[in-house]
């Protein structure tokens, strides 16, 4: 992935050529999307160099037979959000 302030490659939370520290950034959801959606949003983000975690929420409050299971919510750092927003954006199938 890339470094969200300085777009350096990074291997590790912490950007070794501007400092900038994932693992202190505050992460946002940008979208809620259910399986296999988040697999796809993962994929293109990371294709972009966008640091992203995904967390999974039981939907129960719907009944069963009617949605998914599950929602995924995608996060990504908040100083890369709208970048990750318009990319999302540019996808057809994306809501
Ligand atoms: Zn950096």
């Amino acid at each position: 992935m890339n470094c969200p302030s300085c777009k350096e490659h990074m291997e590790s939370s912490r950007c070794p050529s501007c400092g900038y520290d994932l693992s202190r950034e505050k992460w946002i959801s940008i979208k809620k999307v259910y399986p296999p959606d988040d697999l796809v949003l993962v994929s293109l983000l990371r294709s972009h160099g966008i640091p992203v975690k995904i967390q999974s929420l039981e939907v129960s409050q719907i009944p069963v037979g009617i949605g998914p299971l599950a929602e995924v919510n995608i996060y990504v750092p908040e100083i890369i959000a709208a970048q990750a927003l318009a990319l999302i954006e540019d996808l057809p199938d994306a809501e």
